[in-house]
């Protein structure tokens, strides 16, 4: 995302998004269209193991990953800011020559660096001097939007009910098994096969009995159906929290589960995810949910 570049100069870039005065509320889907940032998001879903529709909120916020936009954002005024001395101290150098007629042109990646620096300069009500206080800026902006756009995606209600703030999550530096750390990743994304997430599609998303844990609920979709029509029936939902905390098709394996992991889960299933002795013990059950679940069907997703 360097001056002059394609990437610079066609795509929206967090610099550009630091100018917007009305941005809309698909701030970060604009991030990551961008082709570099949309390879990196790539590569960290990979190294995730989690699949490509995983929401890219929950990567960057699990990973602790910032955009490459905004961690390059510190070299890219600084070449900037060089290019600036080499003009007022009248360099003969042929860049400072192109420098200078590219500003004149007020061509975009001129302008959208200028305009950021502005931008952020009206937001922090400061001046700002230095890269370095221009990409803290930029920082510090990216993970405003990514807070509120997370916390305004209804699809992310569990991720939102674990997640409080931007960092990277130990369960990733940890070393553990790969099928673990999978697991992990993709029930606290709900990028996963639990019928919370496959019942949102098809033609029957609409239809509350599309969600409703199978186990717990009657298999007859007729008497299912009926049984929701009457008033005050509350159906029995197959998200994560049903599976960590109440589906008796785990009950044995909760059993397993060590009396701190156990007490946590009741009270603050986030907290789980900070200490790495509760992570592991978590992650074996989570990985023995999906195993129980998914594999007798072949379709773990
Ligand atoms: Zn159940």
């Amino acid at each position: 995302m360097l001056p002059g570049t394609k990437v610079a100069s066609s795509q929206k870039c967090p610099q550009q998004e630091v100018i917007d005065e009305n941005p809309g509320s698909t701030r970060l889907k604009s991030i990551a269209l961008d082709p570099l940032e949309n390879l990196h998001i790539s590569f960290l879903k990979w190294t995730m193991n989690v699949h490509k529709y995983t929401s890219n909120a929950t990567v960057w916020g699990d990973c602790g990953r910032y955009p490459l936009g905004v961690v390059l954002s510190k070299l890219v005024f600084k070449y900037k800011e060089r290019l600036h001395e080499m003009d007022s101290e009248g360099s003969n150098a042929l860049v400072r020559h192109a420098y200078c007629e590219q500003k004149q042109l007020n061509l975009t990646w001129h302008r959208t660096l200028t305009a950021a620096k502005s931008r952020l300069e009206t937001v922090e009500t400061r001046r700002i001097y230095w890269p370095s206080q221009i990409r803290s800026g930029i920082k510090s902006w990216f993970e405003r939007i990514w807070n509120i756009e997370r916390l305004s995606n209804r699809k992310l209600k569990f991720y939102n009910s674990i997640k409080h703030e931007f960092k990277e999550e130990l369960y990733l530096r940890l070393g553990l098994d790969n099928g673990i750390s999978k697991r992990i990743a993709q029930l606290r994304s709900s990028s996963h096969n639990f019928n919370v997430e496959t019942g949102r599609y098809g033609v029957n998303r609409l239809k509350p009995s599309n969600r409703v844990c199978k186990h717990c609920c009657t298999k007859d979709e007729a008497t299912l159906e009926l049984l929701l029509e009457l008033p005050f029936s509350k159906p029995i939902i197959e998200d994560e929290k049903h599976v960590l905390l109440t589906c008796p098709l785990y009950d044995d394996l909760r059993q397993q589960l060590l009396p701190t992991t156990r007490n946590l889960l009741e009270k603050d299933i986030g907290s789980i995810f900070e200490n790495s002795v509760t992570i592991r013990d978590i992650g074996s059950f989570i990985l023995k949910i999906f195993e129980r679940r998914f594999l007798t069907k072949n379709d773990s997703g």
